[in-house]
């Protein structure tokens, strides 16, 4: 596999950070995770654009352009000969001293992965996700914003552990007032009396690429317009369907949180809509804005 660092493609065993970098040291940096459908790089405009938001909200200077980048990516699927697969690109802010100084770094390390990627197993697309509740809430926005894509996800990664010793993939996570967030690594989607709901960024969310495709494209050409709402745990409960939404989890649907059934037990029909739409979508011609 070729790797992207610093200006130059090489083989991943010569792609080396330093133990200086405080991306390492501090998780002071940024990410994306992108995908490639049939040789097209879905809203890669998307994220790097939300890249460049995170970075100016740590206030990290990207050494190269918005454009050099955006080469970097396609010239890193292209190495490796990707049609189908998962890039991952990170700013961290470079090797620097051992105190916490961000601007003692010179310069930002950056690099770019292509790789291809294992989905959740298609059976859980058919039969629903189970997923739990995280006793963890949610880093608030005045503390560390989630809509910063930032290389400190131990708030995420704490609550996915909750998940993992109880059995199941996700967690779903609460804000500190209550108010149900998103997931450990993707959005959370409601739907009732035929109406879709989501919670709306000042939740304390990440601004999912993928939730925002479904608010803006999927869900009005479906017909189901989108709604970004405040809403607890109890709406949840007493949902019709459930789903969730990322760039690796694409869109699945949950039927059981903890021991609670939600609807029927079974992925309901507008959530199988949006799965198969999406899927449509990105594999005939997914958008690259
Ligand atoms: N929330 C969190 C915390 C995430 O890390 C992610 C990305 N994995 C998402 C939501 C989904 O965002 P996207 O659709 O841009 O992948």
């Amino acid at each position: 596999m070729k790797i992207w660092i610093d200006g130059q493609l090489v083989p991943q065993d010569e792609a080396k950070v330093s133990v200086m970098d405080h991306g390492l040291l501090y998780g002071d940096g940024c990410f994306e995770g992108i995908r490639i459908y049939n040789g097209r790089i879905f809203k890669l405009g998307s994220h790097l654009r939300r890249m460049w938001d995170s970075a100016e909200e740590i206030r990290l200077q990207s050494p190269y352009s918005m454009e050099e980048v955006e080469r970097a990516i396609r010239e890193t699927v292209s190495a490796n000969q990707l049609t189908d697969g998962y890039i991952r690109l990170v700013f961290t802010r470079g090797v620097g001293t051992l105190g916490l100084h961000p601007f003692l770094c010179p310069v930002p390390t950056v690099f770019v992965i292509a790789d291809t990627i294992k989905l959740y197993p298609q059976e859980l697309y058919e039969s629903g996700m189970q997923i739990i509740v995280a006793e963890r809430r949610r880093v608030p926005r005045e503390c560390l914003d989630p809509q910063i894509k930032s290389l400190n996800y131990l708030n995420n990664i704490l609550a996915k552990i909750e998940a993992i010793d109880a059995g199941v993939l996700e967690a779903l996570m609460l804000n500190m007032e209550g108010w149900v967030s998103e997931c450990t690594g993707d959005n959370v989607f409601v739907v009732k009396d035929g109406a879709v709901f989501t919670p709306p960024p000042d939740a304390g969310i990440l601004n999912g690429i993928t939730r925002q495709f479904l608010i803006d494209d999927l869900g009005p050409s479906l017909g189901l317009p989108i709604q970004e709402k405040l809403f607890r745990l109890e709406e949840v409960y007493q949902a019709d369907e459930l789903f969730l939404t990322g760039t690796a989890a694409e869109v699945i649907g949950v039927t059981r949180i903890g021991d609670r059934v939600i609807g029927d037990g079974t992925v309901g029909p507008i959530t199988r809509r949006f799965v198969s739409e999406f899927r449509a979508r990105v594999s005939a011609d997914a958008p690259e804005d």
